[in-house]
């Protein structure tokens, strides 16, 4: 299990210190039934910094 997600999207309400500080994500395909690099995925737990 990934115990520590590194992310720098640090618009996001669960970013703290490049770091993903939400106790679960959720990794989606994106634009693709078939993704065939990361570029076609996303995570759909972003939420933005209020
Ligand atoms: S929820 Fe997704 S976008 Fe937000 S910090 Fe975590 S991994 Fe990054």
């Amino acid at each position: 299990m990934v115990e520590e997600i590194k992310c720098t999207v640090t618009e996001c309400e669960y970013n703290q210190n490049i770091k993903c500080d939400a106790p679960m994500i959720q990794v989606e395909r994106s634009h693709s039934s078939t993704a065939k690099s990361s570029d076609e995925t996303k995570c759909e737990t972003f939420k933005p910094k209020r």
